[in-house]
This record gives C-alpha cells, structure tokens and sequence, in this order.
C-alpha cells in the first residue's frame, strides 16, 4: 500500500513538473520581441469576455472599527468591528477576482475620525461621513457596508441586507444580495430584504447593509468566527453583486465600461 501511494506521489510530482514545464516553455515564448506573431493562447486571451464585474467599482465597507466595537458577540465577547473586517476583507478579494475595482473604508482596526473635529460633529457622526464621502470621492457605483447583528432573543438567526426606502435600484441589489445570501449559506431562517434607516445607505448608487448573521446566537456566532463560514459569506456577497450587475435592465449597461448616472 505504501508502495502505490509513494507511486502515485511520484506520478503527481512528473505531472506537476510538465505543467510547470510547459508553462515556463509558453513564458518564454512571450518574452519582448517574440510577440510580433501572436501565438493562438493570445490571440483567445483578447477575445476572452470581460470578468462579470469589471468596470465596476464597489465600496466595501467594514463597519464601526476603532473606538466604535459594534455589538459584541455573547459567547466569545468577538466585537463586531473584528468579524466586519476579516469579512470585509475576504469579500474585497472576491469581487476583485471577478474583475470589479474595490474601494475598501477600512483595512485596519481604525475609526474614520480625525483630530481636531469640528466641536459640532460627534465622533460617529464624522466617522460616517467620511465613510460616505469617500464612496462619492471614489465615484463607487456600489456599496456594500458589512455588518453583524444582535437581538436578546437568542434564538434570532440568518443574513438580513437593507437598504434605503424609495431607492429602486438599492432595493433591486438588496433582493439580488439576500438571494444569494440564502442561496450560499443555506441559513435556517431565510429572511427577506427590508428597506432600513441607515446612514450609509443614503447615496445615490445602490446600497445594503448586510448583516451576515447574529453574533447573540450561540450556532451562527461559531459560524461567523470561522474562517471557512468568512470566506464562503464573501463567495455569497460576491455573487449577490453579480447577480444584481446581470438583473438591471440591459437598456442601462454599456458593456464593459461604468453604469450611466441613471443606473447608480
Ligand atoms: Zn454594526
């Protein structure tokens, strides 16, 4: 037995180095100089689609961070703010890999205050408005401002996105976003998008707060510690947006290039 499975390493190890070999062989073909006639791997590169969401640019948006913890988790004491970023974090790289340009409010354990504030902006509400600002200074054409909920009742469960009432389109990503929520994760409850009163929703491109799960229920706070239970939220958060980007009315896109102002 011990043989075979040495033989099948062996085996995997020649395989690999083909690959590699073939690989370093394609490299050198493409060096400057050698590119005048356009081997068949690059002509099928240029003709490849464009990755669903390129031309995008989506804020991501960790929320609270710094002095402002969020809820705290009721088992492990986790803050809110830890859990946002790491899946802040992970759905950046999601929605990078299918081609969308990410803006990101926060990559560390940091407030977005500054010193000196003006005496009549509380500490939150200067943090969240540069969170907003930020979105318009990069021209976002999405936001995704990531949360975790809380309730006493500890038997509350499942992702619930938001967004603001009377914006069609926020309206539009927050069904696509809990679709996909429900659809990657499988919750035992299945809730439904709702419009909601958040500061960060108050922009003109499409909004949600997604809240990925309550960290007051002992089953889904495990789950959300979990890097594993992160990463598949962030596959589910990616999805959401491409699902959103394919449902708009096709008489609003222009093919690989930034939605028109009607669309945001
Ligand atoms: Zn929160």
């Amino acid at each position: 037995m011990a043989f075979r499975r040495l033989e099948r390493k062996l085996r995997g190890l020649v395989g690999a180095l083909l690959v590699i070999g073939a690989g370093m062989t394609a490299a050198a073909f493409f060096i400057p100089g050698q590119q005048a006639d356009p081997s068949p791997a690059l002509q099928a590169e240029s003709t490849a689609p464009p990755l669903p969401l390129s031309g995008w640019t989506i804020l991501v948006d960790a929320g609270h961070g710094g002095y402002d913890g969020g809820a705290r988790a009721r088992d492990s004491g986790m803050w809110e703010k830890h859990l946002n970023l790491a899946v802040a974090r992970e759905t950046e790289k999601t929605l990078a890999a299918r081609g969308a340009r990410v803006i990101m409010t926060r990559r560390e354990d940091e407030d977005l205050c500054e010193e000196p504030r003006p005496a009549a902006l509380t500490k939150k509400r200067q943090d969240m408005l540069n969170r907003v600002e930020l979105a318009v200074q990069s021209s976002a054409d999405m936001v995704l401002s990531i949360h975790m909920n809380e309730y006493r009742d500890r038997s509350q469960s499942g992702p619930q996105v938001f967004y603001r009432k009377g914006s069609e389109a926020g309206r539009l990503l927050a069904g696509a976003m809990q679709e996909a929520l429900i659809h990657g994760l499988s919750p035992k409850k299945q809730r439904s998008a709702l419009p909601g009163d958040y500061f960060i929703l108050q922009l003109e491109v499409p909004s949600v707060l997604i809240e990925c799960g309550f960290i007051s229920n002992p089953a889904e706070e495990k789950l959300l510690l979990s890097p594993d239970y992160q990463a598949q939220l962030a596959e589910a958060i990616a999805d959401g947006a491409e699902s959103y980007v394919t449902l708009r009315p096709r008489s609003t896109s222009v093919p690989g290039g930034t939605p028109p102002a009607g669309a945001r």
